[in-house]
This record gives structure tokens, C-alpha cells and sequence, in this order.
């Protein structure tokens, strides 16, 4: 099925007035005449993305989706203030994580929605790869040494308070520096893997974090499984793997795969019984990715609701 919303009629609980399709105001449950837009991966500054977690939501009024997801990188840091948001808007949230994992030497990222977020195991995890990921930036940044010189300092000042810290924050301290126009002009050089400067970090296998997702109750995504343009990317048999220890889903629609990786993915999907998402990975100012530019099908977010433990917030 196509990525962007069906022309079909959905039926979608929404809090107080929104944007039906005929232009007409309702409240309380409504039937909106025309596509929902479903857009289920987004960074706030609780992790990467420029907008705080209560402006993505606010963006996300404003792009006209229908549904968000908040997916900050190893936290959840962001969901009790895009909750207030969602409220406020009338924008539906899906509550949610992206899990840094490894396969084999490449980097995986797995969406988590609607977990439990006290649950025990995972959270341990997940602040196991936070702190890895701040002793591999500081690592980064003794690196760059005299070639790029920017402090820790530096990089915290790119940072709030309890963020993921990840390369793009050391992007903006080079930026801040004048060493680098932007966040892609560093990723391109400076931050890419292969150059002196990049080092990995500590993650949870792909099998582990799909197995650690489901233990707390969430629904396991693939996010930009093919995206090759950032480094390799796994072969069929590891999302099998995946499949088998309960993955969920794909995100096939993202602007990081060509059409050959989403013809691909697509057959696979059908082939492991996943459900298929599209989304934007939006990072706000952070990167070009713009809100809505891919989208799910309704019927898919049903399913990720009926799997999930939390409800979706309207
Ligand atoms: P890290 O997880 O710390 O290795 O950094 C990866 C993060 O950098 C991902 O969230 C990407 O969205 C982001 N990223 C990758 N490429 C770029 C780029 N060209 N411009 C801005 N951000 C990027
Ligand atoms: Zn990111
Ligand atoms: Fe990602
Ligand atoms: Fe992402």
C-alpha cells in the first residue's frame, strides 16, 4: 500500500475541533472525510532535534498531521511535555523511542512505541547506551584535538539538560566553532565514519533491543533499514532474525531509501508478515526532513495500538 493516506474515509478519535477534510468544525469523536496523516519518527531536543518535545507536537499541528510520534534517541525523556502539547493541539501522540543497536559492526535503529517506560530492563539499557554515547563524544572531541579544536564544553553548550548526546551535537560545536557551515557539511566530513575522528559506541544487539522492546511491552519498528547512503546496511537474514524475535515492522518509507531499497523492503515486509511505516525522521532545523514528507496508513497505526501497552494520546 502506498505510504501517504488512503483518499478513504478513517474513522480517528480526536479531542476537540480539528481539520476535517470538508472544512466543517466538529468536536468530540468525528469521522474525518479524507487521508489521516500519520507521521511516526520525530527528535526533539530530548535528543538530537532542534524543536523541544512540546514544539515538534506544536510543528506537527501546524504541517496539518493528524498523528505524531515522538522517537528521541534512547530516552523518553520528551513524553510528558509532548503529552501537554498533544492535548493542547488535538494532534494524536504516540509515545515512543529510537534504540541504538548493532549488528555485525552496522548501525540499527529500532523504533519503540508505546512501551512501558519504567520497565526495568530496558531502562537500564537505554542508560547504558546514554552513557556510552557521552564517553564516545568526549572521545570524538579529544580526536578532533588540534585539526577541529572545540571543547566538551563546547559541545554541552549545544546540549539541554538530561539530552542524548550524539554526533550532531558535536556538529553544531564544530558549526559554533567556524569550523563547518552546518550539521550535513560536518557529517559529511568531519563526522563520518572512516574519518580519524568517528567512534563507535556501546549498543544492544538488533536480536537483543527487538527481544527488550517487546519484553516492555512495546511495538518493534526497523527504522531506515536501507538507508545506505550513511554506511552499510543489514542483509535479509538479520531482519529475519529480527522478525523472528518479534519485530513488528519496517520503515520502508523514508527519505533515506531509493526506490530499489523500498522495493526491496516492501517484498520483505510481505514475505515476514511485518506491517510497513513511512515517516519523516524529523530533527527540526537540525536536518532538512520535513514533517509529514512520508506517512502510515491508518490500519497500521491500529495495529501499533493494539500490540502497544500505552494508548495513543487524543
Ligand atoms: P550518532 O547516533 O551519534 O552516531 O548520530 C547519528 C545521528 O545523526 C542520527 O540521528 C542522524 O539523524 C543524524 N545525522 C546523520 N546524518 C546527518 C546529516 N547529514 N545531517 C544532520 N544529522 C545527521
Ligand atoms: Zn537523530
Ligand atoms: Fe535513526
Ligand atoms: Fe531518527
Amino acid at each position: 500500500m502506498a505510504a501517504s493516506g488512503a483518499p478513504r474515509e478513517h474513522r480517528v478519535r480526536v479531542r476537540g475541533a480539528h481539520r476535517p477534510a470538508d472544512g466543517r468544525r466538529r468536536t468530540g469523536r468525528l469521522t474525518i472525510l479524507g487521508p489521516v496523516r500519520i507521521d511516526l519518527h520525530t527528535h526533539s531536543t530530548a535528543s538530537d532535534g532542534t524543536d523541544a518535545p512540546g514544539e515538534v507536537v506544536e510543528a506537527a499541528a501546524a504541517a496539518g498531521l493528524d498523528v505524531v510520534a515522538l522517537t528521541d534517541h534512547d530516552t523518553t525523556a520528551g513524553w510528558a511535555q509532548a503529552t501537554d502539547a498533544a492535548l493542547r493541539t488535538g494532534v494524536a501522540l504516540v509515545r515512543g523511542a529510537e534504540i541504538s543497536a548493532r549488528s555485525g559492526g552496522i548501525s540499527v535503529h529500532v523504533l519503540s512505541y508505546l512501551h512501558d517506560p519504567a520497565h526495568a530492563a530496558l531502562l537500564d539499557e537505554l542508560e547504558r547506551t546514554r552513557d556510552a554515547r557521552t564517553s564516545r563524544a568526549r572521545r570524538m572531541v579529544d580526536l578532533l584535538g588540534e585539526d577541529y579544536p572545540i571543547t566538551w564544553e563546547d559541545v554541552l553548550a549545544q546540549t539541554a539538560q538530561g539530552t542524548t548526546i550524539g554526533r550532531p551535537h558535536i556538529a553544531d560545536a564544530l558549526v559554533a566553532a567556524g569550523h563547518v557551515t552546518d550539521r550535513s557539511a560536518a557529517f559529511a566530513t568531519i563526522l563520518a565514519p572512516g574519518t580519524p575522528y568517528y567512534v563507535p559506541h556501546y549498543a544492544p544487539g538488533a536480536v537483543a533491543a527487538v527481544r527488550g522492546v517487546r519484553a516492555a511491552g512495546g511495538v518493534p519498528v526497523f527504522a531506515h533499514p536501507g538507508a545506505d547512503g550513511r554506511g552499510r546496511v543489514v542483509a535479509d537474514a538479520v531482519i529475519e532474525e529480527m522478525a523472528e524475535a518479534g519485530l513488528a515492522g519496517l520503515e520502508v518509507h523514508h527519505r533515506d531509501h531509493d526506490e530499489r531499497q523500498r522495493a526491496r523492503l516492501d517484498d520483505l515486509a510481505r514475505t515476514l508478515g511485518l506491517f510497513v511505516t513511512g515517516s519523516s525522521d524529523y530533527h527540526g532545523a537540525g536536518k532538512p526532513n520535513r514533517l509529514g514528507e512520508n506517512t502510515t496508513a491508518p490500519t497500521v497505526l491500529e495495529q501499533i495500538e493494539e500490540l502497544g501497552q500505552l494508548d495513543v494520546i487524543r
